[in-house]
């Protein structure tokens, strides 16, 4: 039996609720999912993936697992059309991982006052320690790239629909991202799924729903 079910994830610090989409089967030996989207409120694209993928599932979900998305995972960002939420926190540079540091690389990747300050992370903590997902998809926009952390079948597969690269290690530390937090330091395989920054959502759409779904049919062989 499939169950579906639309819940508060989270909320903001400024109050505003973070939603999430689950489709859960009552047979455990199904894989866990999570797929986020719009960490960076200025990266529209994956939102629309996020969201395209909602939609597809929403009548039809033959997936064999369990399957959590939250399309909007900063929605103070992406209402100010900012990267970081309104503290002006990069989401992506939060995260409590052991080289967590309060400099920032530059003003636009402001990890924060301290280590998980920011509300919307301390959330995805808490999930991801509760349901401990066997595999992660965060979706954003920028130079087309999968990137990977972790042993990531799915990619390959991705990467033959979309022909992006695969990339493990995008060329400079990112201390504080979910790729170090979840990947490296937690063991739960993390691909963080660059879309190309400005192709159009109906570009999104047909290309990168379907590249995903592709991906999640490899992920349905983490069965337990
Ligand atoms: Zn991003």
């Amino acid at each position: 039996m499939k169950a579906f079910n639309f819940f508060k994830f989270g909320h903001t610090a400024l109050g505003l609720p973070i939603h999430g989409y689950s489709w859960n089967s009552d047979n455990s030996s199904f894989a866990k999912v999570l797929i986020l989207g719009g960490v960076h409120g200025d990266e529209p694209e994956g939102i629309v993936a996020a969201k395209g993928l909602i939609e597809n599932f929403r009548n039809h979900f033959n997936l064999n697992l369990n399957l959590t998305i939250v399309p909007e995972f900063n929605p103070e960002g992406m209402l100010l059309k900012t990267r970081g939420n309104s503290n002006k926190v990069d989401l992506n540079r939060n995260l409590p991982t052991k080289d967590w540091s309060p400099i920032a690389a530059t003003e636009r990747y402001n990890p924060g006052p301290k280590a998980l300050s920011e509300i919307e992370n301390s959330f995805l903590v808490d999930w991801i320690k509760k349901e401990k997902p066997d595999v992660i998809y965060s979706l954003h926009s920028w130079k087309p790239m999968l990137n990977t952390n972790g042993d990531l079948p799915e990619a390959a597969v991705i990467a033959k629909h979309t022909g992006y690269i695969i990339e493990p290690d995008i060329g400079y530390p990112t201390p504080g991202s979910l790729g170090t937090y979840a990947g490296l330091e937690n063991k739960i395989p993390t691909l963080t799924y660059e879309i190309e920054r400005d192709i159009s959502f109906d570009q999104v759409i047909k290309i990168h729903v379907p590249a995903i779904i592709e991906g999640l049919k490899i992920s349905q062989n983490r069965k337990k």
